[in-house]
Parts: structure tokens; sequence; C-alpha cells
């Protein structure tokens, strides 16, 4: 019989991310509609001596498989292991992050665990007992709203940044069950280095974000957006048109085809605001746009329009900041 909610944990360089508060957050909240326990899987390395702090988020006991070659996700190595631990829980409902990893782990757990899985859920709720997740489809034109066959699974991954966190309780601490794990023969030739964030604020968890589109021209133009970034501490990310004109790698690309985002800011700089570019951060908090168009389709979405050039904009807009912000100080 199934007896609790499972949460699957994020950790990476020796913390966990903020979307495993997140999904711990959601979880408590389901745990107390179903009247049942939380629980997390945690997986990493060194993951042990930070697992208790997930208590702190409501939950009540985590299984923790700790080992050096668990540094950084390979799908192969965490796949297994995560599944086992996970069965170890015996949950009515998994949860986990719909970040770049979660999303593919998810994926794989699904065959595995033969769960169903919704990925990229925005909201999940219980009703008389049962679970339902909503999602969006067609690029974010719609949203539907899943539910499971009585007797199923459901695994659903979360949009990070769209379900809220608990206020963290300090006095609380989740016991630690740590399992001693069998690591799975190399399958690949896949092993993880290293981890450079080269000091750049990463796109997917970021609460500001500054992107560019084919309305800077050339790859150097960028520097305005990322002496903006550098005054915000925000990531940079790109439309499509910028990363296939070899402006930007692929993993800043912002859309249906790149990153889904959810900051608290996008500022939106020479992007029309096409659908496939909306479906990736059309669920932002604020959104600003600077566009000589005014009749560019991002306006209307954007909270603030600049209808100005951005060349002429965007140095004053910095200084200004700037300036603000040592006044502040
Ligand atoms: C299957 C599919 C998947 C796709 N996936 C994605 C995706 O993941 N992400 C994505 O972004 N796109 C995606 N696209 C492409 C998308 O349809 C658009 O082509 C793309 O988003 C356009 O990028 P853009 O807004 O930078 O360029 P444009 O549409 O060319 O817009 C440039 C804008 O800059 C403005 N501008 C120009 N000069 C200035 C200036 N000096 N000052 C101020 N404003 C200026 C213009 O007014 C214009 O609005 C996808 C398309 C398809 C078919």
């Amino acid at each position: 019989m199934s007896k609790c909610v499972c949460v699957i944990a994020e950790y990476r360089g020796g913390n966990f991310r903020r979307v495993t508060h997140e999904v711990a957050s959601e979880g408590r909240r389901i745990a107390d509609a179903l009247g049942v326990p939380l629980q997390a899987v945690a997986v990493g390395s060194g993951v042990a001596e930070k697992a208790a702090e997930l208590g702190r988020y409501g939950v009540e006991k985590v299984f923790v498989a700790d080992d050096p070659a668990l540094e950084g996700y390979i799908a192969e190595t965490h796949t297994p292991i995560v599944a086992d631990l996970v069965q170890k829980c015996d949950p009515a409902v998994v949860i986990m992050p719909a970040s770049v990893d979660g999303k593919d782990l998810g994926a794989r757990l699904s065959a595995r665990l033969l769960a169903g899985l919704v990925q990229d859920s925005t909201e999940i709720v219980v009703e008389n007992g049962k679970i339902k997740a909503k999602k969006p489809i067609y690029a974010g034109k719609c949203y539907c709203w899943n539910e499971w066959a009585d007797g199923e699974m459901p695994l659903i991954s979360c949009r990070p940044n769209v379900m809220g966190c608990l206020a963290p309780d300090e006095s609380k601490s989740a016991q630690v069950d740590k399992v001693e794990v069998t690591l799975p023969e190399a399958r690949s030739s896949v092993k993880s280095l290293e981890l450079d964030t080269s000091g750049r604020v990463g796109l997917s968890g970021a609460e500001t974000i500054v992107s560019g589109g084919r309305g800077l021209k050339e790859a150097g133009n960028f520097s305005l957006l990322e002496d903006l970034a550098q005054v915000l501490d925000a990531a940079v990310g790109a439309s499509r048109a910028a990363v296939d004109s070899g402006w930007r790698p692929h993993a800043d690309q912002v859309g249906q085809t790149g990153k889904v985002v959810n900051p608290n800011l996008y500022i939106a700089v020479g992007i029309s605001g096409a659908i496939q570019h909306l479906a990736g951060m059309g669920s932002s908090k604020y959104i600003v746009a600077v566009n000589k168009d005014a009749d560019a389709p991002i306006f209307t979405k954007a909270d603030y329009g600049i209808v100005e050039d951005l060349f002429q904009f965007m140095p004053v807009f910095v200084e200004e900041l700037k300036k603000y912000k040592s006044s502040c100080s």
C-alpha cells in the first residue's frame, strides 16, 4: 500500500538547489492534503551531511545515496539508484524538479517505475483524495489538467520558480537514512569531470533574466546585456534568432526549443515576441520589453514596454541603474 509523498532532491556543488526547496514545500502541502508523511530521496557526493536540512521545508525522512562517483548527474548512474530509493519510500506520489536534469531523469524513472509522468507541471491539487496536475501545452497557449487511473502512481516534475517555498523552519531537521548502493557498471564513456559555471548566473533558476534577440544585430552587442546583467545580478538569455546566428550558445536559448524559464523579472531586448519565444518566458512574473517597433507582439505580454532604439536606450539605462545602486549603498 502506498504510504507517503516522495520528493526527489537535486543537489549540486555542495548544496540543494532552490528548486528542491520548492518541490519539498509543494510535497508538504500535498502530504498534508493526503494525510501521509513526506519523505525525500537525495543522491550525490557529500549529500548525506546536508540531507537533514530538508526538514526545514517539511521533509520528515530522507533516503540518501552518497558516493564521490555521484558528483554530477549522469543518467545511467543516477536513474537506477534514484529508482531504488524511491521504491524504498513506497510513495503514493513522486514530485521532482523539472530542471534540465530533472526532465531527463523523470522520463527514465517513469519507464522504470511504470509511473505516469506529467512533466513541467505548474500546479498540483488534491481532489477527493486524488492527485491532479496542471501543465502548459501547445507552446503555452493552453493548459491541461491530468489525473491518474486508480492504482497508478503519479510522477510529476514541477516547473522551477512557480511553486512557492515555505519559510524555512530552522528548528526542524529530517531523519537521514543512508543507504548503501551498488553503483551500476559504467555503460558509457561519459564522466562528469567538473562543473564550470564561470561565475555566470544559470538561466533555469535565475530570479532576473536579460535576453537579447536579432535586434542586437551582432554578437558583440550582447555586451550591452551583460553590463545590465552584472548590475542586476541577472542571467543572460537569447532568442533562437540570436542563437541561430551564432551570437550565443544554444544553452542560452529561451523558448519552445530552448529553456523554459520563470524568473521574477524578464527583460526582452530586441526580441519580437514570437509564440515560440513566449512559450519559454510567458509565465515570468514581470516582463519588460525594449523594442523600437510599437506593434511588436512582445508588448502584448509585457508589463512595461519601452518603445526605443535599444542602442540609444540600453547604455543610458545601465548608467542610471548604476548610479541608483551606488546611491543606495
Ligand atoms: C519549431 C520552432 C521552434 C522555435 N523555437 C524557438 C525558441 O525556442 N526560442 C525562440 O526565441 N524562438 C524560437 N523559434 C523562432 C521564432 O519563431 C522566431 O523566429 C524568433 O523567436 C525570432 O527571434 P527574435 O525575436 O530575436 O527576432 P525577430 O523576430 O527578427 O525580432 C527582432 C526584433 O528586434 C526589434 N529591433 C530591431 N532593431 C532594434 C533596435 N535597434 N532597437 C530595438 N528593437 C529593435 C525588431 O523590431 C524586432 O521586433 C522557433 C520557431 C519554430 C518554427
